[in-house]
């Protein structure tokens, strides 16, 4: 675990979080700042900065991490209407917290390609 990490302490339970669903090695929780009607962030449990770090030791834990996404997206009611799950990378995207999270966006019908 990074201490400086937000992630990580919310993974710790350090710090609060909205939890949606959880798994042995991922956890899911609400966006703070949800930009559609459903906005859930899944994680892994370990640290791994960005998807750019993503090397075939973590197939297990990336195998968990679409697999509670798409619980998450059974919950929330977007199995059959849609949703679109997104892995921000460097400045160019707009990726601000620096731990792996895989954005759940759902609830209205969104343009292609993202602004
Ligand atoms: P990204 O731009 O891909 O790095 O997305 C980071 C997301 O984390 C943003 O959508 C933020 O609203 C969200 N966020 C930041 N802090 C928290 C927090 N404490 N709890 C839940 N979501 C957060
Ligand atoms: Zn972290």
């Amino acid at each position: 675990m990074a201490t400086d990490c937000l992630f990580c302490r919310i993974v710790a339970g350090d710090l609060p979080c909205s939890e949606v669903a959880s798994s042995e090695n991922t956890l899911a929780f609400r966006d703070i700042n949800p930009a559609m009607p459903t906005h859930v962030l899944v994680v892994p449990k370990v640290h791994v900065p960005d998807a750019s770090h993503l090397r075939a030791e973590h197939a297990e834990m990336l195998a968990e991490l679409f697999e509670t996404a798409r619980q998450v997206a059974g919950q929330e009611d977007l199995a059959d209407r849609g949703y679109r799950l997104v892995f921000n990378v460097g400045a160019d995207s707009g990726n601000t917290i620096g731990h792996l999270h895989l954005h759940v966006l759902g609830g209205r019908t969104m343009g292609w390609p993202p602004g």
